[in-house]
């Protein structure tokens, strides 16, 4: 089974109900654009909010805590995410390794807890400038991974449903630089041998491994059609429904990888 690109707004720390807009906007030219996946991570104040606006697109949340429930003062679970509308949640964001302190064992954590609550996984993963510039961004990419997928058992299709794994360089968050295409094909690739020797040929070839930073319309349509690259994870540019649909519409126009 050949995925559909797989197009994710993460909208991080921003929005009120008065962004239920773009999210409806969104929702409508997606239903246009049946060759995209499209979903968009709001904040979890607005999931519930989101999901009740919207008929195609998927609406996942940015992060969840282990476990259901408990005395974790300010946190929020996978299972209260899911009973809030959310059908995903984004794992491992640099910006909560780092400005959380999360390791690769509490995201695995958290990946068991999410699979367990019903959610599909996107797991990021990613090298710092210093990191990339010591040439060691392959290997700190994959043991990051290798230290945070879970075991997927359920068959190759299904497998690939439940998990999307997304390359984010952190020095090409927000920033407006991106990786050139050789280094995300180089990554993509390296992320994908991976995946193929954790979860079987079938299943490790089908899932799909985004790419993140500094995603916009204009540089999209190159880096989608990059080998192994299957969609991308959007921050900045999925916060306007026009920008967004820049990239859906891109993704739209090529070849699945
Ligand atoms: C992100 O934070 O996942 C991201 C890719 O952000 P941006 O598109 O703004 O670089």
């Amino acid at each position: 089974m050949a995925m559909r690109p797989f197009i994710i707004g993460n909208w991080k720390m921003n929005g009120t109900r008065a962004m239920l807009g773009e999210a409806r906007a969104i929702d409508r030219a997606a239903q246009r654009l049946m060759k995209v996946e499209v979903a968009i991570a709001p904040p979890f104040t607005l999931i519930h909010a989101v999901h009740r606006e919207v008929e195609q697109i998927g609406v996942g949340a940015q992060d969840c805590h282990t476990g259901t429930d408990g005395a974790f003062t300010g946190d929020v679970s996978a299972s209260m995410v899911a009973d809030a509308g959310a059908k995903f949640v984004i794992l491992g964001h640099s910006e909560r390794r780092e400005g959380h302190g999360e390791s690769d064992a509490l995201i695995r954590q958290k990946a068991d807890d999410a699979l367990e609550a019903g959610l599909r996984l996107v797991l990021c993963c990613g090298e710092s400038e210093k990191v990339r510039d010591s040439g060691k961004a392959e290997k700190f990419v994959l043991d990051q991974l290798r230290a945070s997928l879970p075991p997927l058992e359920d068959g190759a299709d299904a497998v690939a449903e439940q998990i999307a794994v997304a390359y984010e360089p952190i020095w090409a968050i927000g920033t407006g630089k991106t990786a050139s295409i050789a280094d995300i094909e180089e990554i993509h690739a390296a992320i994908r041998g991976l995946l193929v020797e954790t979860y079987g040929d079938e299943a490790g070839s089908e899932i799909r491994i985004l790419y993140g930073g500094s995603v916009k319309a204009e540089n999209a349509a190159e880096i989608l059609a990059a080998e192994h690259v299957g969609g991308a994870l959007v921050g900045g540019a999925s916060l306007s429904a026009e920008s967004f649909l820049g990239i859906v519409i891109a993704a739209s126009d090529i070849e699945t990888n």
